[in-house]
């Protein structure tokens, strides 16, 4: 995303320092014209940042944009071997920024180029205000379309009921919580955080996005992924590390990673500062 261009390297460096050992990232980026935006992060391979590992994928807001071209691109650029599923896709109904049957569309047309190249999917799934009208075609989508597949995926930042998430459980998905754990209003996903197995979650930022309590209305950053953990921990009564361990385990057997060297390295406390 254009807001790490100012300092992009800075960023990967503290998440580093504040224990990130592995990033995938999403190449979702602007859309169409930028869709190996990821693989070009995951290219890097510098010391002292974390490994990074890409996804290639048309966003639901980016839907209308797509073009056969595009997805002929996808389907080259998903052959990468940093690239480890294909996402974000899905449906959004709530900021509908392409028409749902758009959205619709370009969701089933990724599932049949994913499923040619045999990667699991990241689905980004948002319904409209005081409704459930996103979860139950998304989940009837992947039950019907994507569940045969025997691929999985995983529903990242995860906003929905316990039932939502049990039905993909059931589909054979990780559910992945990102910052917005932390928010005062968002028990449904406390709920979750607490209740699901343990090793059946990620964790992760959604950066640029929904940074964590207390940098909440900042610019998020992978770093920030650490109160994620901080905050799972407290509502399971667990230590920090230990969730950090047990996600980050989650994430290498998932997609079949490497273990890395420092893997169950205890990582430093969160910074506590005022709430923003
Ligand atoms: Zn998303």
């Amino acid at each position: 995303m254009p807001q790490f261009d100012g300092d992009r390297d800075a960023v990967l460096a503290r998440a580093h320092e504040a224990g990130v050992e592995t990033v995938v990232a999403i190449g979702s980026g602007t859309g169409p014209g930028s869709l190996d935006c990821a693989i070009q992060l995951a290219n890097r391979e510098r010391a002292g940042e974390p490994r990074i590992y890409a996804t290639v994928g048309i966003h639901p807001h980016e839907a209308k944009l797509a073009t056969d071209a595009d997805f002929d691109e996808l389907s080259t650029l998903a052959r990468n071997p940093k690239v480890i599923a294909w996402g974000e896709i899905g449906l959004d109904y709530f900021y509908n920024h392409s028409p749902r049957q758009v959205q619709r569309a370009v969701f089933l047309k990724q599932l049949d180029l994913a499923r040619a190249v045999r990667l699991p999917v990241v689905i980004h799934c948002r319904p409209s205000a005081d409704s459930q009208n996103a979860w139950d075609e998304c989940l009837a989508i992947l039950a019907e379309q994507w569940a045969p597949s025997g691929l999985g995926g995983v529903l990242h930042c995860f906003t929905g009921l316990m039932e939502h998430a049990r039905r993909a459980l059931d589909l054979g998905f990780m559910i992945s919580f990102a910052g917005n754990v932390t928010f005062p209003k968002a028990q449904n996903i406390r709920d979750a955080a607490r209740e699901l197995p343990l090793d059946r979650i990620f964790i992760e930022t959604d950066s640029p996005f929904l940074a964590p309590i207390p940098h909440r209305g900042k610019r998020n950053e992978p770093a920030f992924v650490a109160e994620v953990a901080h905050q799972i921990a407290e509502l399971r009564g667990l230590a920090a590390e230990e969730v950090a361990f047990q996600t980050a385990q989650n994430v290498y057997r998932f997609f079949n990673l490497p273990p890395t060297s420092n893997a169950g390295t205890p990582i430093p406390a969160p910074s506590r500062g005022a709430a923003g």
